[in-house]
């Protein structure tokens, strides 16, 4: 085993890094920290990671993808600004969704344009009485002739409010054992009456996370998508990839406080001497890094076993229930260790811990994680 990276990764890594240092964060800076980003900034930067192969990353090359293996694309999204990574693999998840289960003309009419970065897609599960319990939709989708009406509510929607086509899971009755059948349905905002509200939240603000109403939106049938009964495979598809990810955004900024740290502690002096060389300054210093490093190989190796085929439900979960709560903790160490300035809006390392807190709940919540977990270690389910 080899932990450096091939020359391959190196060149991805960097890359991303200067296009997210160089481009996306001057972009954002000019924005208000507290509210959504515009839809043409969000465009602009859904351009750049289309340049850089990442719109589509688990699409094969033949497909118009970037054909990349997990761990490549995890090393990719860690260097980019969490709400940036988090609306990119919603897009692309969906993308993938989009890609493995819908007929050609489907296919072709909405991959290009989602593939290049000059449309935004989402997929719409979560319902206020949806959540963990994610087969339990109730959103309607009842069919008439050449026309789909759904009706429901969805709630907690990443790029939501910006997106072009959503990727919508709909009730449509319940099979012979009385098991109800969910079904995808694509939504496009260009030809469907939507309501769409932002929901203001505690992180991530810059980010887009909404509610959506739909009343007898009506759809062609052409856009409803698959087998009745197929929406959950296809959800899961991406899910189990996705929480790893997930760990890596919050390691972006666990690594930044810890750099932010490090800095404070070599240039404050309190008691006649630098932070960095008080004993305990050095323990809680220790303690951020190997948080860091722990969280980041976690999901480097959860994300490398879904590369070599191997069952990986269990370690993924376990990846990001212990990155997002390892990362969180680290940027709580650096507020800490910078004193009153940790809790200033000024410094920014309050609204990475705050962001840092918003991933413990996106696929997976903590509690939902440990008994996926479980589920794989015991070969028992504790969920009903
Ligand atoms: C930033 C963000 C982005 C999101 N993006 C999307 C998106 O793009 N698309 C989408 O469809 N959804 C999205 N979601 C929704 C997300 O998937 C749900 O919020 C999540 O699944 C939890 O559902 P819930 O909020 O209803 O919580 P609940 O399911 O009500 O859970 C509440 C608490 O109960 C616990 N709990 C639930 N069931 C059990 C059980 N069986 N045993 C023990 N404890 C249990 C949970 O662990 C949790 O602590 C997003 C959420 C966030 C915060």
């Amino acid at each position: 085993m080899d932990f450096k990276l091939t020359e391959d990764q190196e060149m991805m890594v960097s890359a991303t890094r200067r296009v997210a240092k160089e481009f996306i964060e001057p972009l954002i800076a000019q924005y208000p920290v507290t509210e959504p980003l515009p839809k043409s900034v969000m465009l602009q930067i859904f351009e750049q990671l289309a340049e850089l192969g990442i719109t589509a990353p688990r699409l094969s090359v033949e497909d118009g993808g970037g054909g990349l293996n997990m761990l490549d694309f995890g090393m990719i999204v860690e260097q980019l600004p969490p709400v940036i990574a988090l609306s990119l693999i919603s897009h692309e998840g969906t993308i993938s969704r989009i890609n493995a289960g819908c007929p050609e003309e489907i296919r072709q009419a909405y991959l290009p344009d989602l593939i290049a970065g000059k449309k935004i897609a989402c997929t719409a599960n979560t319902e206020p009485e949806a959540g963990s319990d994610s087969n339990a939709v109730k959103t309607k989708l009842e069919i008439e002739g050449e026309y789909g009406y759904i009706t429901g509510r969805k709630i907690w929607i990443t790029n939501a409010s910006i997106c072009d086509v959503m990727n919508v899971s709909c009730y449509s009755g319940t099979d012979e054992n009385g098991r109800p059948l969910t079904r995808r349905v694509l939504v496009d905002l260009s030809q469907s009456d939507v309501e769409i509200r932002e929901i203001p939240v505690s992180g991530l603000q810059q980010g887009h996370l909404s509610e959506v109403v739909f009343e007898r939106t009506k759809v062609p049938v052409s856009h409803i998508i698959g087998e009745p009964g197929d929406a959950g495979k296809y959800l899961t598809l991406a899910w189990n990839a996705n929480r790893p990810l997930l760990g890596l955004m919050t390691v972006h900024d666990a690594q930044k406080a810890l750099e932010m740290s490090r800095e404070y502690v070599s240039t404050r002096k309190q008691f006649g001497k630098l932070l960095g060389a008080h004993q305990l300054v050095q323990q809680d210093l220790s303690d951020i890094e190997t948080q860091v490093i722990s969280a980041r190989l976690m999901c480097y190796y959860a994300l490398s076993c879904m590369d070599q085929g191997l069952r990986s439900n269990g370690t993924s979960a376990m990846a990001k229930r212990y990155a997002t709560h390892a990362s969180e903790r680290a940027i709580n160490l650096a507020m800490q260790l910078h004193g009153g300035m940790g809790i200033s809006q000024e410094l920014g390392l309050e609204r990475m811990w705050r962001d840092a807190r918003m991933f413990q709940v996106p696929d997976g919540t903590m509690g939902i994680l440990a008994m996926i977990h479980g589920r794989e270690l015991t070969g028992m389910a504790a969920f009903r």
